[in-house]
């Protein structure tokens, strides 16, 4: 595996390091990989829930993208968006990552849609999330969506797994990692290519944590940027879930709980 691997992430800020890019730098160092974090948007938020949110310009987006890369010894080994914000930022974002010095990165897409408290973190007011993440997802190797983010992406039901197979196919990207933790039973995640379907079934672990969808993008984008195959990646960032959940069910998670 790649040593000093680096990954692009462009995501929401949460100060609480629940989620968001904090949380994505602790999952980044976690799989050896370092995270270069860039906002997309500033949220306000605490033990008490989201309280409201702003975007970054467009224009800063693409400064803080410019002068991070201008001159970089590197170009960063996997890019990883979470939080956007709007459509003009995931637009913008989507044309940048075609220049030449982000076009071959690996892109990991968390398309966030709501935090867990039930706050909406995308912008509706110009378009739906399949117009805003649209770009992203053609040019992504992975996208990451949970079962609700995969039904307001496509308006299809996903009900079984044929449905969510048929659905996630027409996300029209490579790759799909359907998560299934909000499902009943069992929690059985579906990695969907063209040609193939691969089941990663879990263990239901009890209660909830915030940032769950982050940090598994995060650490499959670590993964990829080391050098894993997506396969390798998808096991080992569940791994780093699961001993996330298992921390915070022993109460050791600290305030991010
Ligand atoms: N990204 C950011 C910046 C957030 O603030 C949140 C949630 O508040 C999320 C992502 C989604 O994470 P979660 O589902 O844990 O709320």
């Amino acid at each position: 595996m790649k040593r000093d691997a680096t990954v692009l992430v462009v995501a929401g800020l949460d100060p609480t390091g629940g989620a968001g890019l904090a949380a994505d730098l602790t999952v980044l160092a976690s799989v050896g990989a370092r995270g270069w974090p860039v906002a997309a948007a500033l949220t306000a938020q605490g033990p008490k829930g989201v309280r409201g949110w702003s975007p970054v310009p467009v224009e800063m987006l693409l400064a803080q993208l410019d002068a991070l890369l201008d001159g970089a010894p590197r170009a960063p080994g996997a890019v990883k968006t979470g939080m956007l914000g709007t459509a003009a930022l995931a637009h913008a974002l989507a044309a940048r990552l075609a220049a030449r010095d982000l076009a071959r990165a690996p892109l990991v897409v968390d398309p966030v849609l709501l935090s867990s408290s039930g706050a909406l973190l995308l912008d509706l007011a110009d378009g739906s999330p399949a117009d805003a993440f649209g770009p992203l997802l053609a040019r992504a190797r992975v996208v990451t969506p949970n079962l609700d983010e995969l039904r307001a992406l496509t308006g299809l039901e996903v009900g079984s797994d044929e449905a969510a197979v048929a659905a996630a196919r027409r996300l029209g990207a490579r790759a799909v990692l359907v998560k299934g933790g909000h499902r009943e039973g069992a929690p059985v995640d579906l990695l969907v290519e063209r040609r193939s379907v691969t089941r990663f079934t879990g263990r239901r672990r009890p209660g909830t944590a915030r940032g769950t969808g982050c940090r598994l993008a995060s650490a499959l984008a670590g993964l990829l940027a080391r050098g894993a195959s997506l396969d390798e990646a998808v096991r080992g960032a569940k791994k780093v879930v699961e001993r996330y959940l298992d921390a915070q069910a022993r109460g050791r998670g600290g305030r991010d709980r």
